[in-house]
């Protein structure tokens, strides 16, 4: 069913019809709930929304990480996710948000909602959508008294309203302190609803003891998979420019650019029947897309620049040390971060003071003071000591201005960055380099990285 034949008339509940309390539901939507599964046409994605619930979401307090976790593993699992609502804590904005996504989409998680307080109304929302009442459910009380017992709590006796749940629907007993539900709203179309706790660890967990199985029987077999082209040292535009003539629209495959502030990442979604033909039948495309973007492209899917740096360091048996100073350490830090690190990263210095080049570095202070602390010379300088300071075989400098002022009148963005190689020779380079201060320093450690990799890789 597409979007626009959404019924407008459904038969009658089959289990129950009186709603929870008095929150207000269309007539065509009193359903009721179903015992059976989800059928979805052959050939069609089964589609998916996340509801979350809580007032801090729309009071701007709170980011909705659910929303964005529970896409991915909708995704991982090969269900198109549709739709992202946020709603208060309100019965009503709850009820009126699941009657609309009723029908329009096979899965609803919703997250949230589910706490022993008189705000938290998932269970009388959900129940009012569905137009059955509310239940207390046994094995949910039991687990709740145990829990303060266990404790050594008393219990207050709001605690009980989270053993009620939807007549029809199935109990998930908590892992934490919120339990979880399921139930199927009727229709011609019918809709699973899957009701979660916010707090997110608890919602991880529920996923994987109770939604992994729910959301694969609703799914079949499709996974959704995507493939990460990690390019550095090249604008957006640019390797759009690039990459959309390449990928078009060919069938299956979704493309997608994010621009970070270290990398442009292109991705590349395609659905299979399981992991490792997903893999296999987009490798092809990310080789294509890799050499379209010429040496460009640092690594793909977990692979990102540090890790690629690492890994052709330690294949090469060689080693690097660093000299920084606009950016502090962060490139040093970044290396640090890959597991493995100690079998090639030597050391580094934050050499961020003019005078600190000299007195740490004995870098020439009359070079300094001749060519400025940001300069292809001092850079050049800073490199060498780096590499002969630690023994290292390569010397990674940088220099730059990262603003919000000029230095020696060079203007915010200028920046150097150095390698000398084993050999005794040093190469460096020097551009402007925009965006805000953060992303300017992301970008020249990045700049670095990027030349001791392309350099380890023979290009
Ligand atoms: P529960 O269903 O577990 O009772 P709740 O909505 O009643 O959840 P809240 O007290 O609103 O629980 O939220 C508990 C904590 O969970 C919040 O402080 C917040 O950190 C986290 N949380 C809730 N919803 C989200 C969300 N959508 N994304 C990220 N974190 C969330
Ligand atoms: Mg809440």
């Amino acid at each position: 069913m597409t979007h626009d034949d959404v019924p407008v008339t459904r038969p009658t509940a089959s289990v129950a019809t009186s709603t929870a309390d008095d929150t207000v539901v269309a007539p065509h939507l009193q359903p009721g709930v179903i015992d059976g599964e989800i059928v979805r046409p052959a050939g069609e994605s089964a589609r998916a929304a996340v509801l979350s619930v809580g007032d801090e979401l729309l009071l701007g307090d709170l980011t909705d990480t659910n929303a964005t976790w529970i896409s991915q593993r909708l995704k991982e699992q090969g269900v198109e996710v549709v739709h992202h609502l946020a709603v208060a804590d309100d019965e009503q904005a709850m009820a009126d948000a699941l009657a609309w996504l009723c029908g329009r989409v096979h899965l609803v998680i919703i997250g949230g909602g589910l706490g022993p307080t008189e705000d938290d109304r998932t269970r009388e929302a959900v129940a009012a959508a569905a137009g059955v009442d509310l239940r207390q459910d046994a094995d949910l009380e039991e687990h709740i008294v145990q829990r303060f017992a266990a404790m050594g709590r008393p219990m207050a006796a709001q605690n009980l309203r989270q053993a009620r749940i939807p007549v029809g629907a199935t109990a998930f007993p908590p892992a934490g302190t919120a339990p979880a539900f399921g139930l199927t709203i009727a229709g011609p179309s019918p809709t699973r609803v899957i009701a979660l706790p916010g707090v997110p660890w608890e919602l991880h967990e529920l996923w994987e003891r109770y939604v992994v199985d729910e959301v694969a029987s609703i799914a079949g077999r499709r996974v959704t998979l995507t493939r990460v082209l990690h390019v550095v040292g090249r604008g957006e535009s640019d390797v759009a420019a690039v990459v959309e003539p390449l990928v078009g629209d060919r069938d299956g495959v979704t493309l997608a650019f994010l621009a970070k502030s270290r990398e442009i990442q292109v991705r590349l979604t395609v659905s299979a029947d399981d992991r490792p033909t997903a893999l296999a039948t987009s490798q092809p495309l990310v080789e294509e897309v890799t050499d379209a973007l010429d040496g460009a492209v640092a690594g793909v899917d977990d692979e990102d620049l540090e890790t690629v740096v690492l890994r052709l360091l330690v294949d090469r048996g060689v080693t690097v040390a660093t000299a920084e100073s606009a950016t502090a350490g962060d490139i040093a830090a970044r290396l640090g971060r890959v597991p493995g690190a100690s079998q090639a990263l030597l050391g580094g210095t934050i050499v961020y003071a003019t005078d600190s080049k000299h007195q740490v570095l004995g870098i020439d202070e009359e070079l300094v003071a001749a060519a400025g602390a940001v300069s292809e010379p001092v850079t050049e300088a800073l490199a060498v000591a780096a590499r002969d300071r630690f023994g290292a075989d390569f010397g990674l400098a940088v220099t730059g201005v990262a603003g919000p002022s000029t230095v020696d009148g060079l203007p915010v963005g200028t920046a150097y960055w150095a390698l000398a190689h084993p050999d005794g020779s040093v190469e460096v380079h020097g551009r402007r380099i925009p965006g805000d201060r953060g992303q300017m320093l992301a970008r020249l450690g990045t700049a670095a990285l990027d030349l001791l990799r392309r350099r380890l890789a023979g290009s």
